[in-house]
């Protein structure tokens, strides 16, 4: 009794009770006012774990947020980010309207004809003055695919540019080169599913308990198996492993290398695989050779003991469920390190199989999106752009002459910065992301950026440091404000839905990309009788068939039904696929893999006399990338409002440094200042870890404009820094 009273006090005494309880993470309870009309389904807007959700309207507002129990990714659950999503729409730094700079520098409101005919005729006339090529194009992971899909369209075939790249490369590019290195095309081959079924799960490089917090859930369902964790850093994942790599940085390539070794010499390996399936393998014994346990353990800073424990799971399991994430890809030689992963799986033989698989956990939302069908580093439908076969089928479904479409990828995301730099690309184009606060170092960035005679950016919010120095804003809906599809990193296509309208005067990302294209003069020709991006969905469907990634067989009605469904789905497999490559034939030409290895190459930046700490830098649970979505939502910035720096008690005490001192950190390119010191042995003696999310202290200021030359991803995760205490005001402490 007296809980129906508390309940009605609280206005919980209607239907929707338990889920208007959970829906506000800021007050812990929702008030009557705040009970939604109805429910809408959709997927979360953050990251590439890819959680079904409902949304709770209430004239025209999303008020609530739960978790979809029918989601078989997530079984309800959210985490912070999920759970307070919907505060990010109601952010004041929504863009509402197009703008332009003016001659003092300052924005003004124009319409969207304005806005469109001067993008269009600006970007003409630099084509016209200084080749097609001097205009390119930076878009992002965070849209839906059919708007990565609408948008290749326009810049390949529309603008005639294709210098074309997203914020992906800055995340996941190492991922897709270390897969089409290996297995002929990119696509990872495990499902979420391997963590709650392996015998081993090897994550490398990988706190998911921070940064793909659901993940951890599929894997504490896991009863059975070893967690071994691969982290300079002891992150809250590593906390919980079973065996535990304190790895030195940028040292993964000997570990694996050195693992490889003993799975040979011990006759740990699958021989009727290797032989059936892959090619390389003698070549790989003879590389092996020179990675003898005593070495390994030299280089890589790990007893002798702690690789011999992890050689023998790895050797004795049945299923072992290798993932990683930035720790991998975040390096000069990341692409390969993904590949000698991948030979490791492959002679062991772990693929093809629930729980044993090479798997890259992407970073955001629908990044896999734009690796199937955006036309940045492949053309739709994982085609090649080097291979005729590939550009005449996709003319033929676009009704273009082959002639059209670019026979190479154009430059990536470093080599677009390199290219304004040295006064080759004048325009740029950048859709939903923020470069001046996510990119290797600023001073250079910005420099290159102060080179543009136009710099247009569309994006969800403003100001925001990238938007502040556009010519152009165009104003884009943002999640729970537009309707498509995301793909997560288990290949699940899930269902994006529109529960409100955008603000003020903007539109969806899709929509723009159509009114450019009539601008352009190009509507009819690239969206024939597109109206809605269900027609849009049609044609990837269509562009799809027969590809690895095969979406022929789903419909916007399926995904509601099934909650998302992994491709390929197609009249073999109606309802998705759980794991690629069960039948051992890879998309090569000879239908086998390559067993790649590699050599360890030197760091771009060692500690030295002057700089002598090696900076980490990395993701929190309670932020977003450049926080321009978190920093609006009040429970996540009260729980985390600023950076901070990690320091090992050894490395503090050598610079007379205590908890909560204020440091600036320093490298070669730039200093931050103010840095709030957590004295922790999270990190090892040496190293130091800053979060990136914060564009007020930018983390990126430090970092070190080096690039895997393969996929062009930059090494975030390794540089030269020094430390300089920070005098105290007045004579008093310096507090946080
Ligand atoms: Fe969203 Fe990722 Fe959190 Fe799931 S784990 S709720 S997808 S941020």
């Amino acid at each position: 009794m007296l809980i129906e009273k508390f309940k009605k006090f609280l206005g919980l005494d209607i239907k929707e009770e338990k889920y208007a309880y959970a829906s506000d993470p800021l007050f812990g309870y929702t008030s009557a006012s705040k009970i939604p009309e109805k429910w809408i389904k959709t997927t979360c807007g953050y990251c590439s774990v890819g959680c079904g959700m409902l949304l709770g309207v209430k004239k025209g507002e999303i008020v609530a947020v739960r978790g979809d129990e029918d989601a078989p990714v997530n079984h309800g659950k959210l985490c912070p980010k999920g759970l307070s999503e919907h505060y990010s729409i109601k952010s004041p730094q929504r863009a509402k309207f197009p703008l332009i700079r003016d001659h003092a520098g300052l924005h003004e409101r124009i319409t969207w004809e304005t806005a469109y005919q001067q993008m269009v005729e600006r970007i003409k006339a630099t084509q016209q003055k200084y080749g097609r090529e001097s205009f390119a194009v930076l878009s992002t992971g965070q849209l839906v695919t059919e708007e990565f899909y609408a948008l290749g369209k326009l810049v390949q075939l529309g603008f005639k540019t294709n210098n074309y790249d997203g914020n992906t490369t800055l995340c996941m590019s190492s991922a897709v080169v270390g897969y089409k290195q290996s297995f002929g095309s990119d696509g990872p081959p495990g499902s979420y599913q391997g963590l709650e079924k392996a015998d081993v799960i090897f994550l490398l490089g990988a706190n998911i308990a921070d940064n793909h917090p659901i993940l951890w859930h599929h894997l504490i369902k896991n009863k059975h198996g070893t967690l071994i964790v691969c982290d300079p850093r002891k992150s809250k994942t590593a906390n919980f492993a079973n065996i535990y790599l304190p790895i030195k940085p940028g040292k993964d390539i000997d570990l694996i290398n050195g693992l490889i070794h003993l799975m040979i010499k011990w006759g740990k390996v699958d021989r009727a695989f290797i032989e059936a399936h892959t090619h390389g393998y003698s070549d790989l014994v003879r590389h092996a050779e020179n990675y003898p346990l005593e070495i390994v353990a030299v280089r890589t800073g790990l007893t002798e003991e702690k690789i011999l424990q992890t050689a023998k799971c790895i050797g004795n399991a049945q299923n072992v469920f290798f993932a990683w994430t930035m720790g991998i890809n975040h390096s000069t030689q990341g692409s390969d390190t993904v590949s000698l992963i991948n030979t490791l799986a492959l002679i062991t033989g772990n693929i093809g199989r629930t729980g044993a698989a090479p798997m890259s956990i992407t970073g955001q939302c629908n990044a896999m999106g734009t690796r199937e069908f955006g036309s940045t580093s492949s053309l739709p439908g994982y085609r090649k752009f080097e291979n005729d076969k590939d550009r005449q089928e996709l003319a033929r479904i676009w009704r273009v002459r082959e002639e059209e479409i670019p026979k190479k990828r154009g430059k990536n995301y470093p080599e677009i910065i390199q290219d304004i730099l040295d006064g080759k690309i004048k325009a740029l184009w950048v859709v939903g992301t923020n470069p001046l606060a996510s990119f290797p170092d600023q001073q250079r960035l910005k420099a290159a950026f102060g080179k543009l005679t136009l710099l247009v950016v569309q994006d969800g919010f403003h100001p925001t440091p990238t938007t502040e120095l556009a010519h152009l804003v165009l104003p884009a809906a943002i999640w729970g404000e537009k309707k498509g599809t995301f793909t997560n990193s288990e290949r699940r296509v899930n269902l994006v839905q529109a529960a409100v309208n955008p603000p003020g005067e903007a539109k969806t990302d899709f929509n723009i990309f159509l009114d450019l294209a009539l601008y352009l003069g190009v509507r009819e020709k690239l969206f024939p009788k597109w109206r809605t991006e269900e027609d849009a969905f049609e044609e990837i469907k269509a562009v799809s068939s027969g590809r690895l990634c095969d979406y022929s067989g789903i419909t916007y009605q399926k995904m509601l039904e099934l909650g998302g469904i992994q491709w390929p789905c197609n009249d073999q497999n109606p309802n998705g696929k759980d794991s690629l490559y069960t039948d051992g034939v890879f998309p090569t030409e000879d239908g086998k893999a390559r067993l790649l290895y590699v050599e360890s190459s030197p760091k771009p930046e060692d500690p030295d006399n002057s700089y002598r700490l090696i900076l980490n830098t990395g993701r929190t649970v309670e932020h977003w990338h450049t926080r321009t979505k978190t920093a609006a939502v009040p429970i996540l910035e009260y729980l985390a409002p600023i950076p901070w720096l990690e320091i090992n008690p050894q490395t503090a005490q050598y610079y007379e440094i205590r908890p909560n001192d204020k440091v600036a950190l320093i490298s070669r390119r730039g200093r931050v200042k103010d840095l709030v010191v957590r004295i922790t042995e999270t990190v090892q003696p040496g190293q130091v870890f800053l979060p990136f999310h914060y564009f007020e202290k930018c983390a990126n200021l430090l970092t070190i404009p080096a690039f895997d030359p393969k996929s062009g991803e930059p090494n975030y995760k390794q540089c030269a820094v020094r430390i300089e205490k920070m005098p105290v005001a007045n004579g008093a402490e310096a507090m946080t």
